[in-house]
């Protein structure tokens, strides 16, 4: 009887693993995680000034969501977070006017908003989702784009390492827009760990580790978010912030200063992957 990881989880020692962050890295889901957010937040904080035409913003496509007075806000906002419940505190700050000058402040605020409210956002949150997708697939994925230019280099260097996905996202979105990105072949099933790994990125990374039997250090992870970065680096792995995705000049700044690679579009390949 054979023992060990299952078929076509074997890696082998020449092999590394490539572990992705999806939102951020593969997907810009910004505009449609603005769209469920504020129907989300509307639903829960109904008296709110942001709750005004929440139901109406799919209808507005991609353009006029990025047009939308709030969503600049929001995306400034979203390096802080972690979560889908983070929306929830990133628009109560901006319900409130509040500004945050980093991590701590907003970690803060987060406190404040109470585990009850953050949990009735997350699972809200996500039948709210689902049922956008449900009822127009085609209109949900209008408000997705793929970050093409890394999806072809993940295509491209697919032989060079195990990719896995390591993301705070839900299986179901993720598994349409892979489908639909035209890279599902390159993460069966069982190195997709999603929402349900846990709650930090670390969770999901000691699943894979565990999944793939192989080492910390043979795990590279990419993120674009630097909080999930330094919440793994104790761990071994290297990490190498996405500066495509969800972060701006503090993150890159942060980044630099603990030793991360800040890759754009144009150096990923060769800083991820090595020479061709
Ligand atoms: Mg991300």
């Amino acid at each position: 009887m054979r023992s060990g990881p299952p078929p076509g989880l074997v890696v082998t020692t020449a092999m590394k693993v490539l572990a992705l962050d999806f939102d951020g890295v593969i997907s810009d889901s910004a505009a449609e995680a603005f769209v469920v957010a504020m129907q989300t937040y509307a639903e829960l904080c109904p008296s709110s000034r942001l709750a005004a035409g929440a139901d109406e913003l799919p209808s507005g496509g991609y353009a006029k969501i990025q047009a939308n007075q709030i969503y600049p806000a929001f995306v400034e906002l979203m390096p802080l977070g972690n979560r889908a419940e983070d929306y929830a505190v990133a628009l109560r700050l901006i319900d409130r006017d509040t500004a945050v000058v980093d991590q701590a402040e907003y970690d803060e605020h987060r406190q404040a908003q109470g585990a009850r409210f953050l949990e009735d956002f997350h699972h809200l949150f996500y039948q709210r989702r689902r049922a956008l997708l449900e009822a127009d697939e085609g209109a949900w994925l209008a408000l997705l784009r793929p970050y093409s230019d890394f999806v072809e280099v993940l295509r491209r260097r697919a032989d060079d390492a195990v990719l896995a996905l390591a993301t705070a996202k839900d299986r179901n979105s993720v598994e349409v827009l892979l489908r639909t990105y035209g890279i599902a072949d390159l993460f069966p099933s069982e190195r997709i760990l999603d929402k349900e790994a846990g709650v930090s990125k670390r969770a999901h990374l000691s699943v894979l580790r565990q999944r793939l039997s192989v080492a910390f250090a043979d795990i590279t992870f990419v993120d674009d978010k630097v909080n999930h970065l330094q919440s793994v680096a104790s761990l071994g792995v290297r990490c190498a912030l996405a500066a495509w995705g969800y972060n701006a000049r503090r993150e890159h700044e942060i980044a630099r200063s603990l030793g991360y690679p800040v890759c754009n579009l144009m150096d990923a390949e060769r800083r991820i992957f090595g020479p061709a």
